[in-house]
């Protein structure tokens, strides 16, 4: 296997683990910020380094694209190429490609660039070759989206051609030093999600994504389907939630065992100006913060909050400087981040339940706001 997975504390069915891959070791349950085009917009890799970002996700339809995954493998991959040496993991571009309403048959999926309009094309081989020359160290199989809702048989056939493009990427995947994950898909039908999640362990890949969640499905629809697929998946394999990242999901998930979650939520968030705090989601651009000497959220201990007020990041807001957008997306993955520790320090010492309750508290209302769930990429 190309990767270890040494769990080191459990509560209930979370647990912390470090898994351990030819790059090094990185640490669950984990988020990782979504670099979309080679950047986290806004930051640097130097900046991940500081905030102690241990993956960063790289989107395969952007980067296949603009500049194209032979150029950055030139350019040695992209580590190489974004001088970072934390651990990258790539998407297999299924997810952008599906919400362009492709073609899709039993080989793969066609479909139109929204860059230029030129037409290009998918399958479960070509997924996993351009993320060998993308360079990740954690690759992502092929997989089919169904939209929602869907019906039982469009389900059911998204979870085949899924299962069987699976094979074929398992087949496919040839760079040892790349670890290759598995999705599994079924929607919200407990028994699909069951099933997917077997048949998909059953092919061995080296860690389980866990797709088609928090789509805009009801959160009481959400949870079962995930605990479902996690039943049958391996403990000793690295389990990702895909496209998930409000703070009680992240909360909720690691409780029914999840490992890993990747999300644009915090950064996009903080570019438009709505900063992540310990008090619930606040709007910088109010008025109430335009005098406010304090900062951002009085908890943390992220370089913004212990250096910049409300009131100066909310000018900087309103007079549209760039630099604002970047401050609130580093205070909002430093807060984030930090969630995480708690999350993790909570496993450790068995408090996983109380500290659910105190984040359900502040984040459960937002029901029906498809943003604030976190479904979005
Ligand atoms: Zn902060």
């Amino acid at each position: 296997m190309t990767l270890t997975v040494d769990i080191t504390a459990r509560d209930g069915a979370a647990r912390t683990t470090t898994v351990t891959t030819t790059r090094g070791s990185y640490h669950t349950p984990l988020f990782m910020p979504v670099g979309t085009r080679g950047a986290v917009r806004t930051l640097t890799s130097a900046d991940l380094e500081e905030l102690g970002v241990e993956i960063v996700l790289g989107n395969t339809y952007h980067l296949m694209l603009r500049p194209g995954a032979e150029l950055i493998a030139r350019h040695g991959g992209l580590h190489g190429f974004a001088a970072w040496d934390g651990h990258v993991l790539t998407d297999s571009g299924g997810f952008q490609v599906f919400s362009l309403a492709p073609h899709v048959d039993d080989d793969g999926v066609t479909f139109r660039s929204t860059y230029d309009g030129s037409t290009h094309r998918l399958t479960p081989e070509s997924a996993v070759q351009v993320q060998e020359l993308l360079g990740a160290d954690i690759q992502m199989a092929l997989d089919v989206c169904s939209p929602l809702p869907s019906t039982p048989a469009v389900l059911r056939e998204a979870m085949e051609r899924t299962l069987a493009w699976a094979a074929r990427a398992r087949d496919a995947h040839r760079r040892e030093d790349q670890a290759l994950f598995g999705i599994c898909q079924g929607g919200t039908d407990v028994d699909l999600r069951a099933e997917s999640a077997r048949r998909t362990a059953a092919l061995g890949f080296a860690g389980y994504g866990i797709g088609g969640l928090s789509v805009g499905e009801p959160r009481e629809e959400m949870l079962p389907a995930l605990a479902a697929a996690i039943s049958e998946l391996p403990d000793d394999r690295p389990r990702y939630l895909m496209g998930v990242g409000d703070p009680l999901a992240l909360v909720d998930g690691v409780a029914l065992g999840v490992d890993q979650f990747d999300c644009v939520l915090p950064t996009r968030l903080g570019r438009h100006g709505t900063v992540l705090t310990d008090g619930g989601r606040l709007q910088l651009r109010g008025a109430a913060h335009r005098d406010d000497d304090g900062p951002l959220d009085p908890k943390c201990a992220c370089a913004v909050c212990r250096r910049w007020s409300r009131a100066y990041l909310r000018h900087l807001l309103m007079v549209d400087e760039p630099v604002a957008g970047r401050l609130v997306t580093v205070h909002n993955l430093a807060w984030v981040l930090a969630l995480m520790d708690r999350i993790r320090a909570a496993v450790a010492t068995g408090t996983l339940g109380v500290l659910r309750e105190e984040i359900a508290g502040v984040w459960a209302p937002a029901t029906d706001d498809q943003e604030a769930r976190g479904g979005v990429r």
